[in-house]
């Protein structure tokens, strides 16, 4: 039923347009038509697979909302590319990106389609372990990492291994921070009864992106339990976070010990070895082959987040496929400017220099020992953003301020996340800053 396929997709890019960019909205789902609906799934056409990767990159937690807004899990979306790219075709396969089997797992992030170097070996091989031995090997695991360093990756993969491998078990993927809604959704319903049988019936939970519980002692409190039921009954869990749990400050004693009584790993920036062969893995994905100067061109310029590695690439592909250009460095060099702007040249200076504009202090103060209120912001400021924006390590950025501690560089991170959530007026003097530091 080709109408009803229009309107139902119809009724998605609403919901989808009312959250996120008119710009974006435009490029990547203005040209994308909903074509059949047969039984619940339902079949949407994309110019090509470029698109389709971008918006599973990019859009999967938006595109998953509408889908429950719209008749809570009922509906299956399928995603197929008009035009075929590359010179073998392409799996014919189409791919259904939703799949409300009930795990929240996403097929492309397997083990296979993971590269191993000497910055993640030590992690994909206890992942692998636990994969292959489900409660038995490591318990919990916890891998910790920068942004877009491939932690959701391999915690998928263990989920999607697990899922294949032994269909009786029950896989359950969730960021923390949606525990945190049905948390409070469940108090507010009085169904916490509900919410507990829900983990608790897991043979194998995966709680990603942990740092979101920091503060929060309800919902650790909830966890610890939940977790030490499944333990006791091993189970496996494995954890993400973008620290270990010796700096998660706010993290209950209880729990942090608890994490720490496993397996804790974590995820280092690559080499440029790997960064390079991470782009012809994805490149592989996609049937296309990339020139190998042109792998080494963006590789050498993106380094510290493979997210935006990836990014790079898809861009670059789908722009060499539309305007049916060759791929090469001049077309990388286009992308890189658009997508990173001076992204790849950010320095310390230039993190302080607009700090200072903003706030007001001198460089002699930022790194001093006073601390009146409005100091302190400014210093905490710098050192989120030099933690964010270059990747430096806790110690560095101590060093970088005059010799403080680790334990203040931490306290420095959270009071940001946490004004930038919560006091609007800050957040805008940091837009403010950021969007000078990235343009
Ligand atoms: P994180 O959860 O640490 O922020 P992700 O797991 O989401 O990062 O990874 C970001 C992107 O980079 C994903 O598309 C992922 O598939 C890819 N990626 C990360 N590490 C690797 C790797 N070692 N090999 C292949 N792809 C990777
Ligand atoms: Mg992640």
């Amino acid at each position: 039923m080709p109408e009803e396929a229009k309107i139902t997709w119809g009724n998605i890019l609403d919901y989808i347009k009312e959250r996120i960019n008119v710009q974006s909205f435009n490029t990547w789902f203005g040209s994308s038509q909903g074509v059949e609906l047969k039984g619940d799934v339902l079949l949407v056409e994309f110019p090509n697979g470029f698109f389709i990767d971008w918006i599973q990159e990019h859009y999967y937690t938006v595109l998953e909302e509408a889908v429950q807004h719209m008749n809570g899990n009922k509906l299956r979306l399928a995603f197929k590319a008009l035009k075929q790219e590359g010179d073998r075709p392409r799996r014919k396969k189409k791919r259904i990106i939703l799949s409300h089997d009930g795990t929240r797992l996403q097929e492309r992030f397997s083990f296979e389609s993971f590269v191993v170097g000497k910055n993640n070996e030590f992690a994909h091989a206890a992942a692998l372990a636990v994969a292959e031995a489900p409660g038995e090997a490591y318990n919990p695991l916890f891998l910790y990492g920068g942004v877009g360093l491939g932690k959701t990756h391999l915690m998928q993969a263990i989920g999607n291994f697990i899922y294949r491998q032994y269909k009786n078990l029950r896989v359950y993927y969730t960021p923390a921070e949606n525990i945190m809604t049905e948390l409070i959704d469940a108090i507010q319903k009085n169904q916490q009864m509900e919410f507990k049988r829900k983990y608790r019936t897991k043979e194998v939970l995966l709680i990603d992106d942990i740092q979101f519980l920091y503060g929060k002692e309800r919902l650790q409190e909830e966890i610890f339990h939940t977790f030490n039921f499944l333990y006791s009954q091993g189970k496996q869990v494995v954890i993400t976070s973008d620290r270990p749990p010796k700096e998660i400050l706010t993290l209950e004693e209880r729990l942090r010990s608890r994490f720490q009584g496993g397996l804790v790993v974590d995820l280092q920036i690559p080499d440029l070895e790997t960064r390079i062969a991470i782009l012809h893995k994805k490149a592989e994905a996609e049937n296309v082959s990339i020139p190998s100067n042109v792998a080494y061109y963006i590789a050498s310029r993106v380094k510290s987040n493979i997210r935006e590695l990836e990014g790079c690439l898809i861009r670059l592909l789908a722009l060499a496929s539309l305007s049916g250009q060759d791929v090469t460095e001049q077309l990388a060099d286009e992308i890189l400017k658009d997508l990173i702007g001076k992204g790849s040249k950010i320095t310390k200076q230039m993190i302080l220099r607009n700090v200072i504009d903003e706030f007001g202090f001198s460089e002699a103060e930022l790194k001093g020992k006073k601390r009146t209120q409005k100091l302190a912001l400014a210093r905490q400021t710098s050192m989120y953003l030099l933690r964010t924006h270059l990747s430096l390590s806790l110690a560095e950025i101590g060093d970088f301020f005059g010799g403080k501690d680790h334990s203040t560089v931490i306290h420095a991170i959270d009071k940001i996340e946490h004004l930038k959530k919560t006091d609007l007026e800050y957040f805008q003097r940091f837009e403010r800053i950021t969007s000078k530091i990235t343009s």
